[in-house]
C-alpha cells in the first residue's frame, strides 16, 4: 500500500473521544500527536482527555450497565460476533493502522489483528455458558443457589505493544459478561484501539457500553476513574511498576482488578532438546513483537554443552532478519516503540559487554531516521548483568549456561516475575517436572509462543493477578452470590 493509502486509512479513524455513542473533541479543546516510530513523524492529531472526560466517560458507562446488563447473553453474543465479521473483513486496514503506530512488520499485524479478533468469537461463544449452581445443603435443610452477575462497570487500561489484542482481550470478556467499560488505550498508540471501537459500534453496540478516553495524562485520568466509587473493576495490562501504583488506588474501592504485568522469561535449553526445534522456538519466542512482547523469553539458559551450537545456529539465522519500515516487503523486525526503548535496550547490551559477554551480531542503534536498533545475539552473559533481571523489551538475545537440572531450575526462578518460561527437552520426565518446578502462570514446553484466546493467560508474583481468556476469563468480570432458601418440603 502506498502513502496514499496510509493517509485516507488514517482519515477515517475517528480523531475524538468515544462516549455515551458519540465522538467528541475532548472538553479542554487540546489534542495530541501519534507518531510513527518508523520516521519519528505525527501522522494523526487526536483528543486528548482530561480528567473531566474521563468521568464523562464513566458517566455514560454507569448510565448504560442496568441495561445493558439485562440484555440477554445471547443478544451480547451475537453483537461480539457481528464484531468479530467486521474485523476480519477490515484486517487490512486494522494491520496496517497497528504497523504505522506501533512499527511491527505488516505480518506480525496481521497476525495479531487475527489472534486479537478471536477474543471477540471465544467470548461471544462463552457469553451464554455462564452458569450457577442449585443444591441441598449439607444438613438437608435448605436450598443452596449460587448465581453469577456482571461486576458494573469497568476500568480497562492497555499498553501500546498489542494495540488490538489487548483491547480485545478485556472488552470481549467485559460485554459477554454483561458488563459496560471505559477503554484508556496507551498513548502512543491509541488509533487501533479507535477504530476497532468504531468497528464496535458499527455492528450495534448501544451508547455506553463502551466508552474510549485518549490521552497524555495517564496518570490524573485514571485516578480520578479508580477512585470513582461508582467503577467496579480495573483491569490493566502494561508494566509492573504502574500496575503496582494502580492497585495501590483500587485499594480504597476494594475494586476487582486483574493485572498483566512485566515478565522476564526463561528459555531452558535442555542438553537432550531437539535442536533445530529449539533454535526456532527461541526466534519466535526472542523476536516476536520485535521483542517488545511481556512473553518474550529474556534470559536463555542453555546446557553447556549445547551452549555453542545453539549461539551460532541463532546468530546465523538472526544475520539473515531484515530491520526496516514495518510496511517494508521482507522487514522482520521494525524499530523500537521511542527513543526511550533504544536507550533501554542499548544501556542492557552495554551492561552485558562491560561483564563479559561476548557480542555475536548487532549490539548498536542503526543510524536512520526513526528508533531502530540492531537484532542483537549476545552469548557468556555473565550472572549479575542488568539484562538477567530487567525485561530488555527489544531484539537483544542473551544466552548464559547451566550444567545440571537444579542450576537450570535456580536461574530460571531466579527473577521476581513469573509470566511465562520455556523448556526445551526430549525427556518426558524432566519436562513434567519443569512444569512443576518452574514458578510461571504460563509455560511453552517445546513450544516458543503459547498465547491463545482459549487458554487463561497470566502471571504469578509480580507478574499479575487473573487470567485473560480461556474459561477463566470471563469470572474476571462475574461477581458470585449466594442464596439460602429453607427446604420448601419441611
Ligand atoms: P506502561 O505501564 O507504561 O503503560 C501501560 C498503560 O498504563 C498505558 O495505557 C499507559 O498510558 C498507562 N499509564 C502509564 N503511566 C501511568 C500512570 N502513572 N497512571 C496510570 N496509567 C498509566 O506499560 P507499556 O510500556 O505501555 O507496556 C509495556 C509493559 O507492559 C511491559 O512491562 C510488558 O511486560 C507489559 N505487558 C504485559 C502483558 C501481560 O499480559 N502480562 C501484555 C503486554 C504488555
Amino acid at each position: 500500500m502506498g502513502e496514499t493509502s496510509e493517509t485516507g486509512l488514517l482519515a477515517q479513524v475517528p480523531d475524538g473521544l468515544y462516549i455515551a455513542g458519540e465522538w467528541r473533541a475532548a472538553r479542554s479543546g487540546r489534542t495530541f500527536g501519534v507518531t510513527d516510530p518508523s520516521t519519528g513523524e505525527v501522522v494523526k492529531e487526536i483528543a486528548d482527555a482530561a480528567v473531566e472526560d474521563g468521568v464523562a466517560a464513566l458517566d455514560a458507562a454507569c448510565e448504560a450497565f442496568p441495561s445493558w446488563s439485562r440484555t440477554p447473553a445471547r443478544e451480547r453474543a451475537e453483537l461480539l460476533r457481528d464484531a468479530y465479521d467486521l474485523i476480519q473483513e477490515r484486517a487490512e486496514d486494522l494491520a496496517l493502522l497497528m504497523t504505522i503506530e506501533m512499527g511491527k512488520p505488516l505480518a506480525e499485524s496481521m497476525a495479531e489483528v487475527r489472534y486479537g479478533g478471536e477474543f471477540l468469537r471465544w467470548f461471544s461463544e462463552e457469553a451464554a455458558h455462564v452458569q450457577g449452581r442449585y443444591g441441598s445443603n449439607p444438613e438437608g435443610t435448605g436450598r443452596m443457589i449460587v448465581t453469577q452477575h456482571p461486576v458494573g462497570p469497568c476500568y480497562l487500561v492497555t499498553p501500546w505493544n498489542f494495540p488490538l489484542a489487548m483491547a480485545t482481550r478485556k472488552i470481549a470478556p467485559a460485554l459477554a459478561a454483561g458488563c459496560t467499560a471505559v477503554v484508556k488505550p496507551a498513548s502512543q498508540t491509541p488509533l487501533t484501539t479507535t477504530l476497532f471501537v468504531r468497528l464496535l459500534a458499527d455492528a450495534g453496540l448501544p451508547a455506553g457500553v463502551v466508552n474510549v478516553i485518549t490521552t497524555t495524562s495517564s496518570g490524573p485520568v485514571s485516578e480520578a476513574v479508580i477512585s470513582d466509587p461508582r467503577l467496579r473493576k480495573l483491569s490493566f495490562t502494561g508494566s509492573t511498576e504502574v500496575g503496582q501504583k494502580l492497585l495501590a488506588q483500587a485499594a480504597a474501592g476494594v475494586l476487582r482488578t486483574s493485572m498483566e504485568l512485566g515478565g522476564n522469561a526463561p528459555f531452558v535449553v535442555f542438553e537432550d532438546a531437539d535442536l533445530d526445534k529449539a533454535v526456532d522456538g527461541a526466534l519466535a519466542a526472542k523476536f516476536r513483537n520485535i521483542g517488545e512482547a511481556c512473553t518474550a523469553a529474556n534470559r536463555f539458559i542453555v546446557h553447556a554443552s549445547l551452549a555453542e551450537e545453539f549461539a551460532r545456529r541463532v546468530t546465523d539465522r538472526v544475520r539473515e532478519f531484515r530491520t526496516g519500515r514495518g510496511t517494508e516487503e521482507g522487514v522482520t523486525i521494525g524499530p523500537l516503540i521511542d527513543e526511550r526503548a533504544v536507550d533501554k535496550a542499548d544501556e542492557l547490551v552495554q551492561d552485558a559487554l562491560a561483564n563479559g559477554a561476548r557480542l555475536r551480531v548487532g549490539g548498536g542503534r542503526i543510524d536512520r531516521r526513526g528508533t531502530f536498533y540492531e537484532a542483537t545475539v549476545l552469548s557468556d552473559v555473565a550472572a549479575g548483568s542488568r539484562i538477567l533481571r530487567e525485561e530488555v523489551f527489544g531484539p537483544v538475545l542473551a544466552i548464559t549456561r547451566f550444567t545440571d537440572e537444579d542450576e537450570a531450575v535456580r536461574l530460571a526462578n531466579d527473577t521476581e516475575f513469573g509470566l511465562v518460561s520455556y523448556v526445551y527437552t526430549r525427556d518426558l520426565a524432566r519436562g513434567q517436572r519443569m512444569v512443576e518446578r518452574l514458578e510461571t502462570g504460563m509455560m511453552g514446553l517445546n513450544v516458543g509462543v503459547v498465547s491463545n484466546p482459549a487458554a487463561p493467560f497470566g502471571g504469578w508474583k509480580l507478574s499479575g493477578l487473573g487470567r485473560e481468556g480461556g474459561a477463566e476469563g470471563i469470572h474476571e468480570y462475574l461477581q458470585t452470590k449466594y442464596t439460602l432458601t429453607p427446604d420448601p418440603f419441611a
